[in-house]
């Protein structure tokens, strides 16, 4: 289907009708098993002539536009290395990079690039570490900041990532803003001063950089939330917050289909992406006491702040008791008044298992809050904003951060039980 379509762009070019080619939109859905494949940009030189072009397109290839002998196509590794058997050279296009209205917000290399740079501009208080790679081979960077930074020294430890879902792409520039934060403002803001040499500070900026890719390849939108893990039937994709290890797929929160948008996978932790992060998570256990003691997970949109569990609507559950329950709503209830949330418990939203803040919570103990960013509803732009609001609404997340980063010492201090559970 798609080869015919392929064949019958080629003949519209060929024929001078039309100059730019591109693949049907209703072949580009990303729930067609078709065009979910392992599909990149590629540029193919020497594409002189009708024959060049029925060539290339034979191989699979999608040819999205011919431009003075340079084909842009879209294809799989398998058909870019079948151009290349035909003779073509065949090179990689680096990215597509987002659509030009939004070329504010950073793609996979232009995150990478600006980590690099912060890193090397604050190398006493910054490192730039890596949690492995994602399934298609992307390091997934990890960024430590406090002072004496390479040092594990005995300091509360606060957890922040973003990125979990592909489209989410707000949350990227939300982890560059603490990034950001806490290096430039280091020696200049008091209280940024004394977070950075009282805690260590972990940043994830991007836990789904395959899937971010994918949902701005051809630089357009995808709609695309998922990982790129092949998931059967011709489907790829895992919902990475919804395969984490704590009551895995328990409650309907999630789904065992392979095309759905919140497919958990055949397993907790069948993912890579997300086997990257829980190691990591548990190699801060030392002496058997978890160092993380305060996590947000970033996710858009709604405005929201929310915490566990989301497996259930009871407040209170195993793991989680009335005075858990209620440091987890009073502290959320503060961080939400900064930034203007609503504050509520994870399963008010909906029911969601398999979350990375229930698994935080009931396995390692760590305050872990979901916030869903701006906007407030789709009409503001949904999971698109344009990238004019990235400034105001990562700034917005400002107060919110060091707050919980305060906290990290002792979260009972919400309700004025630190004597009883943080005895020194
Ligand atoms: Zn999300």
């Amino acid at each position: 289907m798609l080869a015919l379509a392929v064949a019958r762009s080629v003949a519209l070019v060929a024929a001078g009708l039309v100059t730019l080619v591109a693949v049907n939109p209703a072949d580009a859905s990303p729930t067609n098993p078709e065009y979910s494949q392992n599909s990149a940009s590629y540029v193919v030189a020497g594409v002189n002539d009708y024959a060049d072009r029925n060539r290339i397109g034979g191989t699979g290839a999608a040819i999205d536009s011919v431009v003075n002998g340079r084909a842009n196509v879209t294809a799989t590794p398998e058909e870019a290395r079948r151009i290349q058997r035909l003779g073509y050279r065949v090179i990689r296009a680096q990215t597509e990079g987002f659509p030009a209205a939004d070329a504010g917000y950073h793609d996979y290399a232009e995150m990478m690039a600006e980590l690099d740079r912060a890193a090397k501009a604050h190398p006493t208080i910054m490192r730039k570490l890596s949690l492995g790679k994602s399934y298609e081979g992307r390091d997934m960077p990890l960024i430590k900041i406090s002072d004496n930074v390479t040092e594990d020294e005995d300091e509360p430890e606060v957890l922040y990532g973003a990125h979990q879902h592909a489209r989410e792409h707000l949350t990227v520039e939300m982890a560059l803003y603490l990034v950001r934060l806490f290096t430039e403002q280091y020696g200049k803001d008091p209280r940024i001063t004394r977070l950075v040499n009282s805690r260590e500070i972990w940043i994830v900026p991007d836990m789904n950089p395959d899937g971010g890719e994918y949902d701005i390849v051809g630089g357009q939108y995808h709609n695309w939330r998922k990982n790129r893990q092949p998931a059967g039937d011709g489907y790829r994709g895992v919902d990475l917050n919804r395969n984490w290890g704590y009551k895995f797929g328990c409650c309907q929160g999630s789904s065992p289909v392979a095309s759905s948008e919140t497919y958990h996978g055949p397993r907790a932790f069948s993912a890579p992406e997300t086997q990257r992060l829980r190691d990591f998570v548990l190699s801060r256990r030392v002496g058997g006491v978890q160092q993380i003691r305060a996590a947000i997970d970033f996710h858009t949109y709604s405005e929201l702040v929310l915490w566990p569990y989301g497996y259930t609507e009871r407040p209170s559950a195993p793991g989680l008791g009335q005075d858990q329950q209620r440091t987890f709503a009073t502290l959320g209830g503060i961080l939400a008044k900064s930034n203007g949330y609503t504050p509520e418990q994870s399963s008010s939203l909906y029911i969601t298992d398999g979350s990375i803040i229930d698994w935080l919570w009931a396995t390692q103990g760590v305050w872990a809050f979901t916030f869903e960013m701006y906007p407030g509803s789709p009409d503001k732009g949904g999971f698109y904003p344009p990238a004019s609001v990235i400034a105001e609404q990562t700034a917005r997340n400002r107060e919110a951060s060091l707050l919980l980063a305060e906290y990290a010492d002792c979260a009972y201090r919400v309700i004025g039980k630190q004597q009883q559970y943080c005895p020194r």
